[in-house]
């Protein structure tokens, strides 16, 4: 199948795109999609043999679930029950981060087909702030589901390029507005009544809505283990493996965990580029990708991230050596997928 990418940048573009798009899920196909985070494969959601298209083409396993996206609150209650306990708390989140990269992890209303929830009887909702993303969930009139557009385990896509690397000859089409805002996929959360004023807010996976801004509405909990491999997973995609280059990664604590051997070329992921608290100066590297050169801007280093990871497992190096990030802000994300980036399938 020959993968077509259409440009969305101008106002007519867009509208041409979008309706396409449209045309393409109504037939019950998928299609890549731009969002803030990173460029989503789409499908209706209610239609369970498109779904299934999603999870072929991705070579994902049936046991991880897709996100399922919305226009808006009206359209959550379509596909999720919100718990009287926790509605206030929902509301809340809802009102300041939506649209916004936050998904919510939801009791499932029977109509979301089990292929998409993997079997859960929970649903994860999420409301793209992109204005591609929404105005096709708008002209389907229902929700979409969409994973990142990526083979499953691989890097995630922040570029119509990256997907083209990823899923090309898979997929009818991609639009292409450009490289994603936030770069970092969503912050994925289940809210937990606690029985006093504050929820509990559970982060199955960090992202660009960062514990610091969850705060004021809940305690937020935090799990930096990563899970055992194999373990029943609470979120499933949680696998301790994911977002794996192909050339091997070492992240790493200390800069004695570097061993280099002899004729290996290795390449460096740095935060800043600085000698003095990073490990640029560790070695003679074969390619150095730096992420937020300088000072050090936590939310550029996210949008930088998968580009120069991708960038970086192209450069025929032996292997990528990452330095760590501070896990504040957004830090909190990159670090998580950094080691998984680093696990062993
Ligand atoms: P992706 O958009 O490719 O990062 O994949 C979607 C991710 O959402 C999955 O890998 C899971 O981590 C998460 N997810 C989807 N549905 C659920 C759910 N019902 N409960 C917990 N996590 C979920
Ligand atoms: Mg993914």
């Amino acid at each position: 199948m020959e993968t077509v990418i259409l440009e969305a940048s101008s106002p007519e573009q867009i509208r041409a795109a979008v309706s396409r798009a449209c045309r393409f899920l109504n037939r019950g196909q998928i299609v890549a999609l731009p969002t803030e985070t990173v460029y989503g494969l789409a499908a209706c959601a209610f239609n369970p043999v498109a779904c299934a298209s999603v999870f072929e083409a991705k070579q994902r396993p049936a046991f991880d679930p897709l996100i399922v996206h919305v226009l808006d609150k009206t359209m959550l209650n379509q596909v999720a029950e919100v718990p009287a306990d926790i509605a206030d708390p929902i509301d809340r989140l809802v009102s300041e981060f939506w649209p916004g990269p936050l998904t919510l992890v939801l009791p499932k209303k029977p109509e979301v087909p089990d292929i998409v929830t993997a079997g859960l009887d929970t649903v994860a909702v999420r409301c793209s702030k992109h204005p591609v993303f929404k105005a096709v969930i708008k002209e389907i009139g229902a929700p979409i589901a969409a994973p990142s557009a990526n083979r499953f385990g691989s890097i995630s896509p922040t570029s119509s390029s990256a997907v083209m690397s990823e899923l090309s000859e898979r997929i009818p089409m991609i639009i292409d507005s450009g490289a994603c805002s936030e770069g970092m996929e969503s912050t994925i959360v289940r809210v937990e009544a606690s029985g006093k004023t504050k929820p509990f807010i559970h982060i199955l996976r960090p992202g660009p809505v960062t514990v610091e801004m969850l705060k004021k509405t809940g305690k937020v909990i935090t799990g930096k283990q990563l899970p055992p491999v194999g373990e029943k997973l609470e979120a499933p995609g949680q696998l301790a493996s994911h977002y794996a280059p192909r050339t091997p990664l070492q992240l790493l604590e200390k800069p004695s965990d570097f061993k280099p051997q002899e004729g290996q070329r290795y390449a460096m992921l740095s935060y800043r580029g600085q000698p003095k608290d990073g490990f640029i100066d560790l070695h003679p590297w074969h390619e150095v990708e730096i992420l937020s050169p300088g000072s050090g801007k936590m939310p550029e280093a996210a949008v930088r991230f998968f580009f120069a990871l991708r960038k970086l497992d192209q450069c025929g190096a032996d292997a990528i050596i990452a330095e760590p990030v501070p896990e504040r802000g957004v830090g909190l994300a990159i670090q998580d997928r950094l080691r998984r980036a680093s696990a062993k399938p």
